[in-house]
């Protein structure tokens, strides 16, 4: 089996068939764009008692850019937020080319190859970085508490 065919096809098929590809409404939203490659990102995202109830992006974009958008929002949704940043930083470390948790990644190993060609990092990241400003704003009513049970 050829992994780079496989992972190529992953990266194809969510670019082509973007899965959670709407507005949301009563959502945060984050806009955010990718200068050098032109692409543009929308990320929504439902949060309350601590967890990723949906979360769903509009945007336009290279086949990199679309397709860890449309990962990123089948990974966390569903998801408490600490594990979202979790997830979140094993992406970027694997982006980097360091050692990833594979088990916690998914299909997002995929994405793994881009980290050979620095100018697409920010196309797989641009998705990452919105999501990264919206679990860090506190929906109203968290109270911001560092308690946990
Ligand atoms: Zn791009």
């Amino acid at each position: 089996m050829n992994l780079h065919n496989l992972y190529r096809q992953v990266i194809l098929d969510h670019a082509q068939h973007p899965r959670n590809l709407r507005a949301l409404d009563d959502a945060l939203r984050i806009e955010l764009r990718n200068p050098t490659c032109g692409d543009e990102i929308t990320l929504y995202l439902q949060v309350a008692e601590g967890i990723v109830q949906k979360a769903a992006f509009q945007g336009t974009g290279c086949s990199i850019s679309l397709s860890s958008a449309s990962m990123l929002t089948e990974a966390v949704q569903g998801q408490p937020v600490e594990q979202v940043l979790r997830l979140n930083h094993e992406f970027r470390q694997l982006l980097q080319g360091r050692p990833a948790d594979g088990e916690l990644l998914g299909d997002l190993e995929a994405l793994s190859g881009v980290a050979a060609f620095p100018a697409r990092i920010k196309c797989a990241l641009l998705a990452w970085n919105a999501l990264e400003q919206g679990v860090q704003t506190n929906p109203p009513g968290e109270g911001g508490s560092e308690d946990h049970e």
